[in-house]
């Protein structure tokens, strides 16, 4: 079976649908999406139409739990603060009934996802180190761990009880015992690729890939600036940070 994994749309509506394209091509059986739908961006309600036309389940993002007032957000920086003001103005009545019924983690068959970490998915914890992936791993009831939240693609890899990390973009994981992967992000991706990226995994042959699709950051980011949204979040689109 193909899986199609994406997250972290922030209201980028080329970017989701350059994705949902490559997607299209790609024909998986089964497509999953990690959560924030909504912030930074200028397109929060087209990208909710979007993405519950597609009806595949999706977990919740800490953007998307702030965007409806279930998030203290003082944690987040300025620009993220006021994009999430915007954006919480923005929404229709079934967006917040949407976006308040997303479960913080789900799974089935050989995979588990989750935005965040699964060790406590409330919390937002951003995955940064072998050890705590190792800890994570040690823990995930599933072949596959999937996750999004830090906006950079890569995955921790658990053979013969070690972990190493890697950016590859082809993963083979026929003989890995696990793996948690990071999707990276549809609409801000942080790891200096400008382009939208999303995974598949084959989980029969038990393979990763991780894809990017260019598409219009003009649009998007004239509809940011239109929106009197901060301008350094149509810059950012630019460099991938
Ligand atoms: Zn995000």
């Amino acid at each position: 079976m193909i899986w199609a994994i994406f997250s972290d749309v922030h209201s980028n509506l080329p970017a989701l649908d350059a994705v949902l394209s490559a997607i299209d091509r790609i024909r998986p059986d089964r497509v999953l999406c990690l959560g924030d739908l909504v912030g930074y961006g200028p397109h929060p309600r087209q990208v909710l139409d979007r993405v519950r036309e597609l009806g595949c389940p999706v977990v919740a993002g800490n953007h998307d739990l702030a965007a409806i007032g279930r998030l203290d957000t003082s944690c987040f920086n300025v620009f993220a603060r006021q994009a999430v003001k915007w954006t919480s103005a923005e929404l229709r009545e079934e967006d917040r009934v949407f976006l308040a019924g997303l479960p913080l983690t789900w799974e089935d068959g050989p995979i588990a996802a989750v935005h965040g970490t699964r060790d406590d998915p409330a919390e937002f914890y951003y995955l940064q180190t072998v050890e705590h992936a190792a800890a994570l791993l040690a823990e995930q009831p599933t072949f596959l761990g999937v996750f999004g939240h830090t906006h950079v693609p890569l995955a921790f890899v658990l053979r013969s009880n070690a972990v190493t990390l890697t950016f590859a973009s082809e993963i083979d994981l026929s003989s890995a015992e696990k793996a948690l992967v990071n999707v990276g992000s549809v609409g801000q991706p942080r790891d200096e690729d400008a382009r939208a990226a999303f995974v598949t995994f084959n989980d029969t042959a038990k393979e990763v890939a991780i894809h990017r699709v260019a598409y219009d950051i003009d649009a998007v980011a004239r509809d940011i600036l239109e929106s009197g949204l901060p301008q350094i979040l149509a810059d950012r689109l630019r460099f991938g940070v």
